[in-house]
């Protein structure tokens, strides 16, 4: 029976390895820190539950397949109704974006103009350059406001994100699939929701656990039981042969050395640069890919001192309004059960993404007085915070850039050229913690259909 190594026990290499033990596959995850989940951190303290991460998860067909199979359904919460509101900031207020015709026609978030200009969106010529940014791909197709108060916001809220950098192909793949498909985001928007089938059922909105997301990395770690090795370091990766030696960082207790038959690498990509991989494939396109910094700050309020309803998902904070430093806040003690104690609010804000990296490096107080600044401008909050809790990620999300086609061309070359040697994580298939699932599973099918 083949040795199969998982480098990395995020979410990718948890599914990849769980996905190999449902086939009969005998795996070892080597994992560098002492815990599994990657991103995926959940942390109750003085009765707010706070995510050092993703904060929902959205059905998938995997997914449910997942929970599924780890009795995880019982767990699941499911998020308030009133989520589907999502506010974006315009001229210093968080107004409803519109989610039926009748809001869009009397919203104040679009000017008169937008709105003429989207009803024209079908009858837009497609673009030659395949290289166009996503700022430029909204521009052309539904106008500058809908970029400013619909796009900029989102993908700040998702990528942390900067739309004039990112890859319309390899961001939103689906919008660009729709243009080439239909000739027109509306038409392609329609014939998605008629053609959407699957062999699972998978339900509709967003969810997660009572515990918080980190509930499914721990349960994939149960599942794989003694299979995970933690404190287990890699620091190089070298081919003899047929096998792998992956080697250990020496000043661990862990085995300096493992060798394996089949490898599958869920670093994300800037750890490539500090592993020995000799190959006769040019890395830089993958070592190369910005992944900027993001502090995320978890204040809790007694419910009285903010005059906001919080009767949505969040608020986005658009780039073009100046006054303003932070990405965007999540309502979330209305978003899901269990998250603040009783008369109480927990908001989750993010700060920096690559529309400003430079603000993510502040010390915490500078952050907190940033964070607390913006939100009593915009949430009408009078009192200070009863809680506080801050996460600096130094390299939070991969971001995909204009070429991005070269990052997915080498790793596809890598795994060409080096047998045994397979690639998942949040760079290939999406940044979503489904999209890095999938990446993971599709990775062990490849694994599998080489044996
Ligand atoms: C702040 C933030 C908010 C987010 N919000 C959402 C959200 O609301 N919804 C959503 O769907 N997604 C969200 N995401 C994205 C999603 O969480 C991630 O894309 C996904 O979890 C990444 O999983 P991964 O397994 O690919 O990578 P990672 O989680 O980075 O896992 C990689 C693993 O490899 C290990 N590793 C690294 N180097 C080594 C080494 N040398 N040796 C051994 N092990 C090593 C790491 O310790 C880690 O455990 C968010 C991400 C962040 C950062």
């Amino acid at each position: 029976m083949s040795r199969i190594g998982v480098l990395g026990a995020g979410i990718s290499g948890l599914t990849a390895a769980y996905q190999l033990r449902q086939h009969g596959h005998s795996v070892q995850v080597l994992e560098a820190t002492n815990r599994p989940g990657g991103v995926i951190r959940s942390e109750t303290t003085d009765g707010f539950l706070v995510e050092h991460g993703p904060n929902s998860l959205r059905p998938s067909p995997l997914m449910e397949k997942t929970i599924q199979s780890l009795s995880l359904d019982e767990e699941r919460v499911w998020a308030n109704d009133v989520a589907s509101t999502r506010y974006i900031v315009r001229d210093g207020q968080p107004l409803p974006l519109p989610t039926s015709v009748g809001g869009f026609l009397t919203t104040n978030l679009f000017s008169s103009y937008a709105k003429l200009r989207l009803l024209g969106e079908p009858f837009v010529g497609r673009s030659s350059d395949p290289k166009e940014s996503l700022a430029d791909f909204t521009r052309r197709r539904l106008g500058p406001d809908v970029l400013d108060y619909a796009v900029a916001p989102f993908v700040g809220g998702v990528y942390a994100g900067d739309p004039e950098q990112l890859s319309a192909r390899h961001a939103f793949e689906r919008l660009v699939e729709w243009e080439d498909e239909y000739g027109s985001l509306f038409w392609g928007a329609m014939r998605s929701t008629e053609e959407s089938s699957s062999d699972v059922d998978v339900p509709s909105g967003l969810f997660s656990f009572q515990q918080g997301i980190e509930t499914l990395p721990r349960a994939l770690a149960d599942a794989l039981e003694d299979s995970i090795q933690y404190e287990t370091p890699v620091t190089g990766l070298h081919q003899n042969g047929d096998t792998w030696s992956v080697s250990v960082d020496p000043s661990t207790p862990a085995p300096k050395s493992q060798t394996f038959d089949d490898l599958i690498c869920t670093f994300p990509l800037h750890q490539l640069n500090t592993l020995s991989l000799f190959s006769s494939v040019d890395l830089s396109p993958l070592t190369d890919v910005p992944y900027p910094p993001v502090q995320v700050v978890a204040l809790g309020y007694s419910s009285s001192a903010v005059s906001h309803p919080l009767d949505g998902f969040g608020m986005l904070v658009p780039p073009v309004e100046h006054d303003y430093d932070i990405l965007g806040t999540l309502f979330s003690s209305t978003l899901f059960p269990g998250r603040a104690p009783v008369d109480h609010a927990l908001l989750t804000t993010f700060v920096g993404g690559a529309r400003a990296p430079e603000l993510a490096s502040r010390d915490a107080g500078a952050i907190q007085s940033i964070v607390e600044r913006d939100l009593d401008r915009l949430l009408g909050i009078t009192g200070d915070p009863v809680f506080s809790r801050h996460v600096h990620w130094p390299r939070a999300i991969p971001q995909y850039v204009l070429g991005y086609g070269a990052v997915k061309d080498t790793l596809t070359a890598l795994e060409e050229t080096t047998p045994g040697l397979y690639f998942a994580g949040n760079y290939r298939q999406g940044v979503a913690v489904g999209d890095a699932m999938a990446s993971g599973a599709s990775a062990a099918d490849r694994l599998r259909s080489s044996l």
